[in-house]
């Protein structure tokens, strides 16, 4: 849950907000009064992050669907930050439909669908450009991008090469129907899930080189005060109990251990990785891709269902299995939707 309390707080912070980050599972803020409005919270709020923190302060829970946290996504969306690029539409049109969707897709428990018509509609995908910050031995940065598909609300990060090998038209064809979207908020939980997820890989990753030196410098540094403290301890062994010199050597032993102690919580806290996840950048693409309805027969019942024809990879798009979200080349048309093998053989 860290990403999301540090995203939350950083944008909180960035729209004027006073944010007390030193409690781990709340988040305890001041907002400016015209922002609390617009986020329809008081100028005093507090938040948890865990359940068990929530029931004790009788706070709200936050999660990445809280209406707190989709109120900010859209006031950070609202914030002008989004460029809009409309791509041209090429090759509406292919040559041999039918062939291409035989091609791509196999379809279990129907017969082969029947592909009752075709129709060109702009599709909306919205790029989500994160900046990870992960500060470790090294302070390291990186982009971390998310491409949404907004009419089917799941990423689409293969199609960003794609995205950014199309030259824009200068002087765009009037636009398309445009296929139905999804709401930006969900669109932004979704891209920050999997950015989350993508930056904790990553932290993983620094977390392992720094386990490997951790160990080693702390061994390091045992090794230095057991020397330490063995010598010390032989001197005192030496010397008369209860001297003026045994007091001090007792003494100085003390300070070993402490200073022992000081060091490898040193050595701790240097070795621990601190991820700060920010949302840089938007982009909005509009995309004209062919929309294909088609029918399957299961048994006696009749299951409408749409395919895209995608110009920019000249290919079918798999579509996502409508309970899961996992693409897949096998699909079972079904009342419910598209199901991927797994899903449907429950
Ligand atoms: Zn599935």
């Amino acid at each position: 849950m860290d990403h999301l309390r540090d995203t939350i707080s950083d944008l909180l912070e960035e729209h004027g907000a006073v944010v007390d980050r030193d409690q781990p599972d709340l988040l305890e803020t001041i907002l400016p009064d015209d922002l609390a409005r617009r986020l329809g919270a008081t100028t005093h709020a507090l938040f948890a992050f865990h359940p068990e923190a929530a029931r004790e302060q009788k706070c709200p829970l936050l999660t990445p669907v809280h209406p707190f946290v989709q109120a900010l996504a859209q006031e950070k969306l609202s914030r002008g930050l989004v460029r809009f690029t409309r791509l041209p539409a090429r090759n509406l049109n292919p040559a041999g439909l039918e062939d291409r969707v035989r091609r791509s897709l196999h379809f279990a428990g129907t017969r082969w669908p029947h592909i009752r018509g075709s129709s060109p509609r702009e599709y909306l995908y919205l790029r989500f450009t994160f900046l990870a910050t992960y500060i470790w031995a090294a302070r390291t940065q990186e982009l971390i991008e998310v491409l949404i598909d907004l009419s089917s609300g799941w990423p689409e990060d293969g199609l960003i090469p794609a995205l950014d090998r199309v030259h824009p038209l200068s002087d765009p064809a009037p636009p398309l129907p445009l296929a139905h979207p999804v709401a930006l908020d969900q669109a932004f939980s979704t891209a920050l899930a999997r950015a989350a997820e993508a930056a904790r890989v990553r932290a993983e990753e620094f977390a392992g080189v720094m386990t490997t030196r951790a160990a080693r410098e702390t061994e390091l540094a045992n090794s230095y005060y057991d020397a330490l403290a063995r010598e010390l301890q032989d001197k005192l062994d030496r010397t008369e109990p209860g001297s003026e010199p045994a007091l001090r050597l007792a003494e100085r032993i003390r300070a070993v251990a402490r200073e022992r102690e000081y060091r490898l919580e040193i050595l701790k806290a240097r070795y621990a990785v601190r991820t700060e996840l920010d949302l840089d950048s938007l982009h909005l693409y509009s995309l004209p891709k062919l929309e294909i309805q088609l029918t399957a027969q299961r048994k006696h019942e009749h299951i409408p269902f749409t395919l895209t024809w995608n110009p920019l990879t000249s290919a079918i798009d798999l579509p996502h299995c409508a309970r899961c979200g996992s693409q897949s080349a096998t699909v079972s048309p079904t009342a419910d939707g598209l199901l991927c093998p797994r899903c449907a053989s429950r």
